[in-house]
């Protein structure tokens, strides 16, 4: 029984309350039922109603799945060329776009797009992607075949021929008229991707998703958490609030629902949690990244997450002048984890610990698991790496996380924990962090375009529960 080094000895609730399907083999994917046992505990239950979604979900998929006689038959449609139009299993498949962070919210926001169309989501995994996420749905599986007859998907860019919004730009495609009276493409093609068009972004409307609702095949391309448009969308606000009835929640239960490091990934995140942050008092996680359209001074940074560390009462102050002697006691520990591409960060406060006591007595310990200097999403080693570091911020008490980072949202957004952002201020008046107002991700650019009045408006301010973001003021998110 290793429970003595979890959180505390409450109940396992290893089915995350009924969030998942306890259909599968636990040894074959061990962070499925485990990770529960790390999260900090909260009581965000899902609600019944998602659970019921979640397992008519599983059904659809277990009958339409890859290698179905449902699915085999949809391909010999698509390769025949036969007539178009939506059937009894349509899928939307999901293409990559960024890193680890921008992948993980794309994925949870186009789940989300296939739920509320009863649609099945399947993956185009990268070589880059394999043996990071075990399957999610029980009995099948949600990555594409390989000898899916449309071979280019990789190339599918924003000015693919196919493309929803150059389809509507050239009068190929009308959202005003009856389907029945256009003459449908096979498939179409989502581009969603931040620098895309007005017209890519008419998927967000009301009368967009009934079009999208005529096809077979979709194949869709995010690196954006789409979610808060489909909560300003009339067609799914209902929908929305049954499944979601606390609204920030969202990002929370999918992730969790979909996201099940395979063994070998759980076997870094647990090894290091286990060796490192197991013990502590408390943990605190901090997540630093620094993009290079938007620098911000090495020293300035530090100030910040220590300022911010002192202000939010997350770190103790340390003592300047030793006269007495230290007294420190190992049983008041608190964990820190810093998480970064560099290593600068982590130096500067782990030897502030060390060449000062604390005032509190408490003794602070400072880790970073890895420096990996660049982002090298091409590489399958390095992602296993960066995720396993989402993961370990996943499970701190308390975390601080730098503005826009997508990484940073997903760490939030799986722990569920309010995070402290650490702002960029341009004057010192300003406060070095504020704690957002919900874990869910910002949706950093959606679309200003009211679909019914037909005019631009303010999106944060249509409903109380879609906020502009407080580290990006142009995205909105669910509070
Ligand atoms: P974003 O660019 O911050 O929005 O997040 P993404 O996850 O989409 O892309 C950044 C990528 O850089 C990550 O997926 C990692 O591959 C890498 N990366 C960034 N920060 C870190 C870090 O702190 N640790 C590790 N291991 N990798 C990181």
């Amino acid at each position: 029984d290793c429970s003595a080094s979890f959180r505390d000895e409450r109940p396992k609730d290893r089915l995350l309350g009924g969030l998942l399907s306890p259909e599968f083999d636990e040894a074959s994917c061990l962070s499925r039922y485990q990770s529960a046992l790390y999260w900090k505990q909260s009581n965000h239950t899902p609600s019944p109603y998602l659970l019921r979604k979640l397992r008519n979900y599983e059904s659809l998929h277990r009958r339409c799945g890859p290698n179905t006689e449902l699915y085999n038959k949809s391909i010999e449609q698509l390769k025949s060329n036969a007539s178009a139009g939506p059937s009894e299993c349509n899928y939307v498949v999901w293409l990559e776009s960024g890193g680890i962070g921008n992948r993980v919210i794309s994925m949870v926001s186009t789940f989300l797009y296939a739920l509320l169309n009863d649609k099945v989501f399947l993956l185009k995994l990268p070589d880059d992607f394999h043996g990071i996420f075990c399957e999610p749905f029980p009995g099948t599986s949600w990555i594409l075949s390989s000898d899916f007859p449309i071979q280019d998907l990789d190339g599918f860019d924003i000015s693919h021929p196919q493309s929803y919004g150059e389809m509507l730009k050239n009068n190929l495609l009308r959202n005003d008229m009856d389907p029945a009276k256009q003459s449908l493409p096979l498939y179409l093609y989502l581009y969603l991707i931040h620098d895309y068009s007005d017209f890519d972004m008419m998927f967000y409307c009301e009368e967009g998703q009934r079009l999208l609702r005529r096809f077979a095949w979709l194949f869709l391309k995010s690196n954006q958490y789409y979610v808060p448009a489909f909560f300003l969308n009339s067609e799914y606000s209902e929908e929305l609030s049954l499944l979601f009835p606390e609204k920030a929640t969202v990002f929370r239960h999918l992730s969790r629902y979909l996201l099940h490091p395979t063994n070998s990934v759980w076997g870094h995140i647990t090894r290091y949690y286990q060796s490192y942050v197991a013990n502590a008092k408390q943990r605190i996680g901090i997540q630093v990244r620094m993009f290079r359209f938007a620098p911000f001074p090495f020293e300035r940074m530090v100030s910040q997450i220590i300022n911010c560390s002192l202000t939010g009462n997350i770190l103790p102050e340390i003592v300047e002048e030793e006269s007495a002697a230290p007294t420190t006691s190992g049983t008041n520990r608190k964990a820190v984890l810093v998480v970064s591409l560099q290593s600068g960060y982590f130096e500067k406060i782990r030897n502030m610990y060390y060449e000062h006591s604390t005032t509190t007595g408490e003794v602070i310990s400072v880790y970073q698991p890895s420096q990996e200097e660049e982002q090298h999403t091409e590489k399958q080693s390095h992602n296993v790496k960066a995720l396993s570091e989402i993961y370990l911020l996943s499970f701190s008490d308390v975390l601080l996380t730098t503005t826009f980072s997508t990484f940073g949202y997903v760490a939030y957004g799986l722990g569920g924990v309010r995070p402290w952002l650490l702002l960029k201020p341009e004057n010192d008046v300003e406060p070095p962090c504020r704690q957002s107002l919900s874990a869910e991700p910002c949706f950093h650019f959606g679309s200003s375009y009211d679909c019914k009045t037909r005019k631009h408006v303010d999106k944060g301010a249509v409903v109380p529960y879609v906020k502009h973001c407080e580290d990006f003021a142009w995205g909105v998110k669910i509070v």
